[in-house]
């Protein structure tokens, strides 16, 4: 895939190359060109960005201007609609990855529930990033089976792939606290 990127000179007679000129139907080809792909637990492969990451380890890349991550612009122009106000997560837990087989959209308070109980669990490998990946009929699901000792919450982690932690937290309403 060729792109035609535009060339800007600026005052002091350098010319930079702007990367983000490539229009926007070609942008992910773009961005397949920086991409690793790594076999991790899902069924599809991971895209790992090669190019710059913030602290949490989320690919950023320039376009169209902004400074974006680029698994909410992969989702962006993958999907053709802009995720607003929503955050995009990801399935896989990955936080450099932008396959978009893997990003789902998520609410903002979510993710700030996600955040808060990711403070807490910061020494938990594996728990430090990410999305929550539990959906309102798993958490429903959660309270009802919850018993503590009986099916407790070792138990719950095991079967709906998250630590004891979060169902703790769940069953004791301190995440999601807006499913009844
Ligand atoms: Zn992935």
């Amino acid at each position: 895939m060729k792109f035609t990127y535009s060339v800007k000179v600026r005052k002091d007679g350098i010319a930079r190359v702007a990367r983000d000129m490539v229009p926007k139907e070609k942008f992910l080809e773009h961005m397949f060109g920086r991409r690793e792909i790594v076999k991790r637990s899902m069924s599809t492969p991971c895209w790992e960005w090669t190019g710059c990451r913030n602290k949490r380890g989320y690919g950023t890349v320039m376009f169209q201007g902004k400074v974006w991550r680029t698994s909410r612009l992969a989702w962006f122009l993958a999907k053709g609609h802009h995720p607003g106000n929503m955050e995009v997560c990801h399935q896989c837990d990955n936080p450099p990855c932008f396959n978009p087989e893997h990003l789902f959209l998520g609410t903002h308070s979510d993710n700030m529930e996600n955040a808060a109980s990711k403070s807490r669990l910061v020494s938990h490998k594996g728990e430090d990033h990410g999305c929550a990946k539990l959906t309102e009929i798993d958490v429903k699901e959660i309270r009802r089976l919850y018993v503590p000792r009986t099916n407790s919450r070792h138990v719950l982690a095991k079967r709906f792939n998250v630590s004891h932690n979060t169902i703790w937290m769940i069953a004791n309403k301190r995440m999601w606290r807006h499913v009844d």
